[in-house]
């Protein structure tokens, strides 16, 4: 790694300048406006949030806020846990633990940095973590390995047989940094009552881990603080989820990006809440004019990207979206399956439903929803099984009408590398358009971005998507 990357810690670099950005609202249009003209390398990404108006303020001041957290968890007392975003941090609120998600610390960093997060990546490899991991963990993994951000006090995560690059980059974590670490796990099939049982007990012994971790005992009151705000935000992302099903959309396609990110950092938080509400007033507005969330609030194709999106500077997939008319209907990792979404008709089993009657009741509700994040409900079993990844797309593909399904991943996504082609095939005989993407969507290197959107648009273009494209 270069002296210069060693300069500044990884994590105080993203807060402090994301916290500028989130101030940047804080003056008049004036000011804003002339200030873009002073930031030639954040111009751009802070223009796609901003522009957004008040969901997109709300999210940068959500995300300052959070980062300095991390900053200052230790002078005030409080542990740090390094976690993955497969894993649901309300339990981690709830023993008033700070939650350090590596993936979407990642983002943030091949979100804002020209020069990505390659050094950080490049440096799990010389210190002896294998180069075929997920770049999504190792993008900033790299920066705790070195040193280079705050020290977290334990690791939880969520992903061994879902996705073991996931998996072995926290026990990696832990082995070389020596910090305690507890991993649950997850059987290949999800409704079953074995599979039900087998979910709340090691959630339970989790729950011990956090407890002997932290020296706290887990508080019936806070935990059921934060279970009522899920719950009020569970109602709002189904309604979300609802209205992305109008044509056009009119959700802009950016929205996706903040609902997970939300979900995967804030879930259980009144911030949160407050930027569901935000986002969903612009979308009511949008569905009773009858217009898209594009920025030119037209629609010429509607996709659903299968997996997860790409994550390159300046947030520019989102741009090409909004350039090219193109709603984006979610991904894998903007279902949630909360009781009542859309996509979990004749699937109630699937889903999961926060109940705050008992200290058990709440245990179980979490130990639920935690089993049924992104990647660890519909990637833990063979692809096309029951509640799996192919069932989840063509069911998701059709209620939200996609024009077409696309699948980005990054180098280490192995189980989803070894069944993407049958998947495409047999998305395409149920007759829907599927674009396979051989990039790296945190990291360039493996191909550039213009390579990729000549890609999707020779694809819209020879298969016919959409009106005018
Ligand atoms: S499935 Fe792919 S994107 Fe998800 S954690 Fe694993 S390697 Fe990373």
């Amino acid at each position: 790694m270069r002296k210069e990357t060693k300069e500044y810690n990884y994590d105080w670099m993203l807060w402090s300048i994301i916290d500028n950005a989130a101030k940047t609202c804080d003056g008049s249009r004036k000011e804003y406006e002339s200030l873009l003209g002073l930031i030639p390398h954040l111009r751009d990404l802070l223009h796609t949030i901003i522009s957004q108006g008040e969901p997109g303020i709300l999210l940068l001041k959500l995300l300052a806020g959070y980062l300095k957290k991390i900053l200052t968890a230790h002078d005030e007392g409080k542990k740090i846990a390094m976690t993955t975003f497969c894993f649901a941090p309300p339990i981690l609120y709830a023993f008033d633990v700070v939650p350090l998600l590596l993936e979407p610390i990642t983002g943030l960093g091949t979100f804002i940095l020209r020069r990505g997060t390659a050094e950080y990546l490049d440096y799990c490899c010389e210190v002896g973590f294998t180069e075929t991991s997920c770049s999504s963990q190792r993008g900033s993994l790299g920066a705790y390995l070195a040193g280079l951000a705050t020290r977290p006090d334990l690791i939880v995560c969520d992903s061994p047989g879902i996705c073991d690059t996931n998996a072995n980059s926290y026990a990696f974590a832990s082995a070389y940094l020596g910090i305690p670490f507890y991993q649950l796990n997850h059987p290949p099939s999800l409704t079953d009552e074995r599979s039900r049982r087998y979910h709340t007990e090691d959630f339970r012994n989790m729950i011990a881990f956090i407890e002997e971790q932290t020296g706290n005992k887990l508080d019936q009151d806070r935990l059921r603080e934060v279970i009522e705000e899920i719950k009020i935000q569970d109602k709002l992302i189904c309604e979300l989820t609802d209205l992305q099903q109008l044509i056009p959309s009119p959700m802009p396609s950016i929205y996706n990006l903040f609902l997970y990110s939300g979900v995967f950092l804030f879930n259980g938080t009144k911030g949160f809440t407050r930027l569901l509400r935000s986002m969903l007033k612009k979308v009511r507005t949008n569905a009773e004019k009858g217009i898209a969330g594009t920025r030119s609030t037209g629609e010429r194709a509607r996709g659903f990207f299968s997996y997860i999106d790409h994550y390159t500077t300046d947030l520019r997939f989102w741009q090409w979206l909004d350039a090219n008319d193109i709603s984006h209907l979610g991904c894998i990792l903007s279902s949630f399956w909360q009781e009542g979404a859309a996509y979990a008709v004749d699937r109630e089993d699937a889903t999961y439903r926060m109940s705050t009657d008992s200290m058990e009741s709440m245990i179980d509700s979490l130990a639920a929803q935690m089993s049924r994040m992104p990647m660890v409900k519909s990637i833990r079993g063979p692809y096309d099984a029951p509640n799996m990844w192919l069932d989840d797309t063509l069911n998701m593909a059709r209620l939200f009408k996609a024009d077409f399904v696309s699948y980005f991943g990054t180098i280490g996504c192995r189980n989803t590398w070894g069944m993407v082609k049958s998947y495409a095939r047999d998305l395409e005989r149920h007759g829907i358009p599927t674009l396979i993407l051989y990039s790296d969507s945190f990291d360039d290197r493996v191909q550039s971005w213009e390579a990729v959107t000549d890609k999707m648009s020779e694809f819209i273009h020879l298969r016919g998507i959409g009106k005018r494209l």
